[in-house]
């Protein structure tokens, strides 16, 4: 799809965390028409980019299930509404890019722009934006953001990753990092890298036993090396960061540099939620969240909804299930703005033919 196509929707769904994709489905059985952007390039929020492998225990219905399952879960559940191109990408979830600007174009509509250009016209906005969007911590070095080969994400599970077969050197000393190097190890071979090291300033990890143990296994087995030392220069092919980096300069404890020659760089150093331009979309905040009625989910704007961490109301709780009930309410009181002649029934999907037939099942 272009990036330049401006794409009408019913609704535009900023944040494809756990309370975005509740969200499309609920408007999906509403026969409400949703676009999805998240800054992330997966979808899941908080449950795939914090705590993918961590159980999650009350969920209502689900006695247990790992952040990750419960976001495929929402996907699959969601898919009659998130529908997959013939290539496997998902027509209406824009991924990599943030929400930048939202603009009432004065005929109730809403007019948004993406970082990457790409423009929505809805008719109404669910920001499901949690803590703001996910933006990876990274070094700070002249050229490093133009460099092909850094990367912060682990690619797709359909992806090939580029560093299959060559030296892929992971930064951090955290989960991100180590659950990295654990999963990079447990790839089908032709995955893997030829050759992985873990950099870290020191041989001290801020994981679990359990994590910590597993890593030293392979320490030990030498399937990863681990490189010392803070990294504070970057040398790159040709001394063009665009042709890719070299290596890394580092400071080792000895007070002496010495370099990391590599093929790609994994940064992963957490993430950090940045609210970003959503705080001036006139929207009323109140410490950094949208202030929303309790029945209704709407903001200070009318047509804009919050759902999820990011708004607060009175005996607001930051959970997954205050979040999917928020959702639920925030679609049926668009429905209803938007056609406020259409008989605004309950149905239900165990019964009701008509739901049956937008989730596939009639
Ligand atoms: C370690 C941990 C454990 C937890 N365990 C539990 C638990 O056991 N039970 C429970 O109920 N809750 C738990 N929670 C809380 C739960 O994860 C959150 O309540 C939930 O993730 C909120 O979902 P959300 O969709 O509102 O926001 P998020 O999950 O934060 O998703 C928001 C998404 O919006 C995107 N975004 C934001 N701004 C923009 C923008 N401008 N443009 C594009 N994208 C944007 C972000 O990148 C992000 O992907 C836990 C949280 C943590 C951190």
């Amino acid at each position: 799809m272009s990036a330049s196509t401006l794409i009408e929707t019913d609704a535009l769904v900023v944040g494809a965390g756990p309370v975005g994709l509740f969200q499309v489905f609920q408007l999906g059985l509403l026969g409400m028409s949703a676009q999805v952007v998240d800054a992330l390039p997966e979808p899941g929020g908080q449950c795939v980019a914090l705590y993918p492998d961590k159980p999650i225990y009350d969920v209502p219905g689900v006695p247990a299930c790992s952040g990750r399952e419960l976001a495929q879960r929402l996907l699959e559940q969601a898919s009659p509404f998130l529908p997959r191109q013939a290539d496997g990408q998902w027509a209406s979830l824009h991924l990599n890019q943030r929400v930048a600007s939202l603009r009432p174009t004065g005929d109730g509509r809403f007019e948004l722009h993406t970082d990457h250009g790409q423009q929505f016209l809805a008719r109404a906005v669910f920001v499901a934006a949690g803590a703001g969007a996910f933006v990876p911590r990274t070094l700070k070095m002249p050229g490093l953001a133009l460099a092909p080969n850094v990367h912060h994400h682990l690619p797709a599970a359909d992806a090939t990753p580029a560093w299959a077969g060559q030296h892929l050197v992971v930064h951090g000393g955290g989960e991100e990092a180590v659950s990295a190097v654990l999963n990079l190890l447990a790839e089908a071979p032709e995955r893997r890298p030829a050759r992985l090291t873990l950099l870290h300033r020191r041989d001290a990890f801020q994981v679990d036993a359990e994590l910590d143990a597993a890593l030293r296994e392979q320490l030990s087995l030498g399937s990863v090396q681990l490189a010392l030392g803070l990294p504070d220069g970057a040398e790159y092919q040709q001394e063009r960061p665009e042709e890719g980096l070299r290596s890394l300069r580092l400071l080792g404890a000895d007070g002496q540099h010495h370099h990391l020659p590599l093929d790609h760089l994994l940064i992963r150093l957490g993430l950090s939620p940045k609210l970003g331009p959503l705080s001036e979309w006139g929207l009323t905040l109140e410490r950094k969240q949208v202030a929303v009625s309790p029945d209704r989910f709407e903001s200070s704007l009318p047509g804009v909804y919050a759902v999820g961490d990011i708004n607060t109301y009175p005996g607001k709780k930051r959970l997954l299930l205050c979040g999917f009930h928020e959702a639920t309410l925030a679609a049926h009181a668009a429905h209803a703005a938007l056609h406020p002649d259409a008989p605004q029934h309950l149905l239900y999907t165990t019964t009701s033919p008509l739901l049956k037939a937008r989730l596939g099942r009639g």
